[in-house]
């Protein structure tokens, strides 16, 4: 099991890309808020698991700033991740 971090609003988040995410209930991603773990699983392809890792992202930032449509809503946060996902997936940021 390959262990990352990723950084959101100045708080550490372990990444665990596994092959069995929650045995009670198929899912791609979770999160815990207690532990800042997020789990991806790692047999889906690759695209997906970033959609998934910014899914549970942008869970993160709701959970961090409070925002409980970002914590609560999973239609909001899928298609804020799907959005986020495909305006990045092929370009950067433009600069001045
Ligand atoms: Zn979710």
């Amino acid at each position: 099991m390959e262990k990352k971090f990723i950084d959101i609003l100045g708080q550490r988040y372990p990444i665990s890309y596994v092959d069995c995410v929650n045995k009670e209930e198929p899912r791609k991603g979770e999160i815990n808020f207690l532990t800042h773990e997020i789990r991806i699983d790692s047999t889906m392809p690759e695209d997906l698991q970033q959609q998934t890792l910014l899914h549970e992202v942008l869970h993160a930032i709701g959970d961090s700033l409070g925002i409980e449509e970002l914590v609560n809503n999973e239609g909001t946060v899928q298609s804020l991740a799907t959005a986020l996902y495909c305006t990045f997936k092929n370009q950067i940021i433009p600069r001045k």
